[in-house]
């Protein structure tokens, strides 16, 4: 299931990543290609693919994960700026890693429509 993912190696610690927020279900750590000033990746520690393998026994899971989002931009002080929350979904989207991420995105304005 997870044997060649790289965030579930990031979460048995098997890869390093700078980690900024772990709890029992969930891992919050610094994308190794910063896209703005605030770029964090906010992980479930289940692996799920891509969002379309979300089911209801997820549901908690996934509130704890925006949650956990929302509590790292107020950390980081871009709360009330503002910032974004990306979750990309197969090739079109640019989804890269298949397990799913929460992309918290601040510190700089961002634009609309996004490329
Ligand atoms: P996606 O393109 O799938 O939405 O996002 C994958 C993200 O993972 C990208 O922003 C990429 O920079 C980040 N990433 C890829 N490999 C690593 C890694 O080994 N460590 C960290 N910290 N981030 C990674
Ligand atoms: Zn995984």
């Amino acid at each position: 299931m997870t044997h060649d993912c790289l965030f579930c190696k990031i979460i048995q610690k098997k890869i390093p990543a700078r980690i900024v927020h772990e709890d029992d279900d969930l891992l919050a750590f610094e994308d190794i290609n910063p896209q703005a000033p605030v770029h964090l990746l906010v992980i479930p520690k289940k692996h799920i693919a891509t969002t379309l393998e979300i089911g209801p026994e997820d549901h908690g899971l996934i509130g704890r994960l925006f949650e956990a989002a929302s509590a790292l931009a107020r950390a980081r002080g871009i709360a009330e700026r503002g910032f974004r929350l990306v979750m990309n979904t197969n090739p079109e989207s640019g989804q890269t890693v298949y397990h799913i991420h929460l992309h918290l995105l601040g510190g700089r304005p961002m634009h609309w429509p996004p490329g």
